[in-house]
């Protein structure tokens, strides 16, 4: 429903190397499983199911790292967002909240570790990331986060006024960090992976859109314009761009516009008082900040807007007056030199899911803002499984039907201009 220019390059692709674009499909092909997507989710997936011994497909309908997994901020989370842990017992069950608790926990792991497996230079930073607290409200509920996390086992610390404020250059009144994650350029991990994938066997074709399923005798065939690939399993890692491929696929999630933008590299003196020891960082506010930097010391940031016309100039604007506020050592607003906007998508419950759309076909995804290192790990966990390595009861998630959204036009329409009044009650905080 957005239109996103995918084809300007924006910071992440201007600082990442140049990846030749595999061919499109023009054949009719067979494999055991294709995957649908070449986004995080997707290559992952692929990658799960190749290291399973299995020949594997992957169709991008643009090119890889062109949708939300190569534009995103770059933050590599292992925190739900927005929930605590104990949070999803009730609606998974205990065994199968523990098993997704289980599988955030060590998402950023994950994907570390494929930068690490595969020689990727993703510019990536493991420092941890850091939630720091605005008001006794959230102070309360980023102690919540602190304290179930570790009781878990997750490695965490908890920062008190002053050690928060010293770390972040910016003045809050406690926070948290998880020490596994950290920040990457999105871009260059997601190309840097389709390159590791391909050299393990998997084939991609890109500017390769999926039209069409048709079920037939030995699982699925999937028909592009010039080609078709018949596999006995097929993933479906559509996300945000979920298009009418499946009937009624596209009212399970809600698509949010966002965007980006990238000040011009700090001076030393800048970055010697601003985000200390290079952490991620996202707060509490209902408006969002977020920061870190890229490999050449530029802030990274974003927001979104109620309404999107002048994105650009007052997207920029934006985020340069959030900085100012932020942080005293910029000296005043700085010159946002970088802009670029994407889409992701949300679901009420905050939670990823797995869909089981007919026999031999399956969705998953929908990570609600937190899918650069969630959807590498279920990725790779949907890959084993339709490889066979896994059966429905050991993914991390329950293997359901179709979880529409309630009232969908007006809950898309509801979330892309909640906005407004995030910010009214940021002020009244
Ligand atoms: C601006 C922005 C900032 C974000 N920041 C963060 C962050 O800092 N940390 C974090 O954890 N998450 C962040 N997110 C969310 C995160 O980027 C996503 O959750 C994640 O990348 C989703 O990965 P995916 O592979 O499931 O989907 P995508 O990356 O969206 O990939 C889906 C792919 O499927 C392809 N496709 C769709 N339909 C078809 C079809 N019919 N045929 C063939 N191909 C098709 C699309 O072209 C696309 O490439 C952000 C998202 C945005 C947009």
């Amino acid at each position: 429903m957005f239109e996103v220019d995918w084809k300007t390059p924006h910071l992440w692709r201007k600082t990442s190397k140049t990846r030749t674009a595999s061919p499109s499909l023009s054949d009719a092909l067979e494999t055991d499983v294709l995957v649908v997507g070449g986004g995080f989710t997707g290559l992952a997936a692929a990658l799960g199911a190749r290291d399973s011994g299995v020949n594997v497909v992957l169709l991008e309908g643009n090119e890889i790292g062109s949708a939300a997994s190569g534009r995103n901020n770059g933050l590599v989370i292992s925190h739900h967002s927005k929930a605590a842990p104990s949070e999803f017992k009730a609606i998974l069950g205990e065994s199968h909240a523990e098993r997704l608790n289980s599988l955030v926990a060590g998402a950023a792991d994950v994907a570390f570790g494929l930068m690490q497996r595969f020689g990727i230079d993703a510019h990536q930073v493991q420092e941890g990331w850091i939630q720091p607290a605005h008001t006794e409200v959230t102070l309360a509920r980023a102690r919540q986060f602190h304290d179930e996390w570790k009781a878990f086992g997750a490695q965490v610390s908890w920062f008190d006024q002053a050690e928060i404020s010293r770390r972040i250059g910016s003045p809050y009144l406690g926070g948290w960090m998880v020490h596994n994650s950290g920040h990457i350029n999105p871009y260059a991990m997601t190309v840097g992976l389709a390159d590791a994938i391909e050299r393990e066997g998997v084939r991609i074709f890109e500017n390769t859109r999926a039209t069409r399923l048709e079920k037939v005798a030995r699982g699925w065939k999937v028909h592009g314009a010039q080609g078709s690939v018949a596999a006995r399993e097929v993933i479906l890692a559509t996300n945000a761009l979920t298009d009418d491929l499946w009937p009624g696929l596209k009212r399970t999630m809600i698509p949010l516009k966002v965007f980006q933008a990238a000040t011009e590299p700090l001076t030393p003196d800048q970055r010697a008082q601003i985000l200390i020891g290079n952490p991620a960082v996202s707060d509490m506010h209902n408006d969002l900040r977020y920061f870190h930097y890229d490999r050449d010391g530029r802030l990274v940031s974003g927001a979104t807007h109620v309404f999107w016309h002048d994105e650009e100039a007052r997207g920029r604007a934006k985020v340069a007056a959030m900085l100012k506020n932020s942080f005293k050592a910029l000296g005043g607003e700085p010159r946002m030199a970088e802009y670029w906007a994407g889409t992701f998508a949300v679901v009420p419950d905050l939670k990823p899911h797995l869909f089981r759309l007919a026999p031999g076909l399956v969705f998953g995804g929908l990570y609600s803002g937190r899918g650069v290192a969630a959807g590498m790990a279920l990725g790779q966990e949907m890959g084993r499984w339709a490889a066979g390595r896994r059966t429905d009861a050991e993914m991390p998630l329950p293997v359901t039907g179709m979880a529409k959204v309630p009232f969908h036009p007006v809950a898309v329409q509801v979330a892309n201009r909640v906005h407004a009044w995030h910010r009214v009650k940021d002020r009244f905080a």
